[in-house]
């Protein structure tokens, strides 16, 4: 998608730092931290949200799912973590290119951001 931001970053149009990158899908920092540790999981392929996709596309967030599990020691999630997606305008979404963000880092006691 031309403008959209995480296709650009996954083209590499734009500059990030990638922490994990695999060929379905990296990981970067969140651009304004909503916790001591915040990440995104990002699938190098558009989907505008998670409601944007279809059953056969269901692998590929399990394949993101179970990566991030494996990452613990990488991304210093050792003592817990929250998956988060957030769909649609009521939801929070700001950018319409599915991610999950990863938060970490801190005791998650509030229950949204
Ligand atoms: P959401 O509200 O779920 O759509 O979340 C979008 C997230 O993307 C927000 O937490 C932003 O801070 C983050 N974000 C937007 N642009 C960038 C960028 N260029 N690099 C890293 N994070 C970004
Ligand atoms: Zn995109």
């Amino acid at each position: 998608m031309a403008n959209c931001i995480f296709c650009k970053i996954a083209n590499g149009l734009v500059p990030a730092v990638k922490l994990y990158e695999d060929e379905h899908f990296f990981i970067i920092t969140d651009i304004a931290p909503k916790a001591a540790l915040h990440y995104l999981a990002i699938p190098k392929r558009h989907y505008a949200g998670l409601s944007d996709m279809q059953i056969a596309d269901a692998d590929i967030l399990g394949h993101i799912f179970s990566t991030i599990g494996t990452l613990q020691n990488h991304l210093k999630l050792q003592n817990g973590y929250r998956l988060i997606i957030n769909q649609g305008g009521d939801g929070g979404q700001a950018v319409f290119h599915l991610h999950i963000h990863i938060l970490a880092g801190q005791k998650l006691d509030f229950p949204h951001f």
